[in-house]
């Protein structure tokens, strides 16, 4: 069987390896150490044995990484915490769904250059980094050729190129696998070039490492985030109030201090987040730490995810409810994203 997963490349042109005799940053050290056993995470949460054959069966098709930071978030010894569910693999994973594809929103077909994809007007995303600090189970890219579309760097000059001849472009999308699983001299280098193109304004930066290992958030990061004259966009990725805990306020806080500005992102998710509590406490707690909700997203229909799906009606009566309970500025966008639509759609 063969195993999918944005993590298999660990070295890439924007992942250099460190020197000998160089000690790697915390969260480097605590990527490397990321729990990737399901019998390991089963034992270290105390799952009955009867967890561990969907957990293996998951595994081989999309492969288990949950870092320590993550681990200590989740409850022991409850099979349905609301953070377990996003990375413990189950037997629902290998059912055929209706509709439920590889490629969801059908991203092949608009990569003009190794590494960019070129969807919407006037922004481009490239994959900084095919690895992530966390392997989600409902991830639209769980089956993305990342292998195919790590450039080189003599590709990153290509589409460095690209986004100069192209004027119409106003905004830079790092996103991957995480863009900030990549090292920070390389993430330095492209951002410089990216701020040497005249034409464009903003860096957008898609990631859920400051809330998965919030240590990502090191001197260094804040040093080329915050010395790019490009106005600049942190899009966090979080589902559930329990995953913001002190340690991703404190991260936080800290990027907004380089002058970004920080959005969220959430999926809504079957047995995660699909309930009024634990949405209001999300938006509630993302704005202790500096955050605003964007979107809601409904799940994209990747293969293997269908178990995690909340259907139309039910998604608009929680922003019903949802509403009668937030400030407008609280309300995320629910949105779906719709293959070969140039922009996401409102539901
Ligand atoms: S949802 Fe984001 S962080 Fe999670 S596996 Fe997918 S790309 Fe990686």
């Amino acid at each position: 069987m063969i195993t999918r997963s944005p993590i298999d490349v660990q070295t890439t042109p924007l992942q250099d390896p460190v020197s000998p005799g160089t000690r790697k940053p915390a969260w480097q050290r605590q990527l490397a150490g990321a729990i990737r056993d399901p019998r390991v995470l089963c034992e270290r949460l105390r799952l009955s044995d009867a967890w561990l054959p969907g957990a293996e069966t998951g595994h081989s098709l999309f492969e288990i990484r949950v870092p320590e930071a993550y681990l200590a978030r989740i409850r022991p010894g409850d099979p349905h915490d609301p953070l377990l569910r996003q990375v413990l693999p189950l037997n629902a994973e290998m059912r055929q769904s209706p509709g439920y594809t590889l490629d969801p929103l059908n991203e092949a077909v608009h990569t003009p250059k190794r590494g960019l994809i070129h969807k919407y007007h006037g922004r481009v995303l490239l994959i900084a980094s095919p690895a992530c600090a966390v392997n989600c189970r409902y991830c639209f890219r769980r089956h993305f050729p990342y292998t195919e579309n790590a450039p080189s760097r003599a590709q990153w000059q290509d589409t460095l190129d690209y986004l100069r001849e192209d004027t119409s472009i106003r905004e830079a999308i790092l996103s991957g696998g995480d863009p900030l699983a990549a090292n920070d001299r390389q993430l330095a280098w492209l951002v410089e070039q990216l701020g040497a193109i005249s034409h464009l304004k903003r860096l957008r930066i898609h990631t859920r490492l400051p809330v998965v290992i919030p240590d990502r958030v090191d001197p260094k990061l804040l040093g080329w985030l915050g010395r790019t004259r490009l106005q600049k966009v942190v899009v966090l990725h979080t589902n559930h109030p329990n995953e913001v805990d002190d340690a991703v306020i404190k991260a936080c806080t800290r990027l907004k201090e380089t002058g970004a500005t920080l959005l969220n992102q959430s999926v809504l998710l079957r047995g995660i987040n699909d309930n009024v509590a634990a949405l209001t406490s999300l938006s509630e707690r993302l704005f202790e730490a500096g955050i605003l909700p964007y979107y809601l997203h409904v799940l994209d229909p990747v293969q293997g995810a269908a178990h995690f799906d909340v259907s139309d009606e039910e998604a608009r009566g929680l922003m019903e409810a949802l509403r009668e309970r937030l400030p407008g500025f609280l309300m995320p966008r629910l949105v779906r994203e719709i293959a070969g639509k140039t922009a996401k759609t409102p539901l």
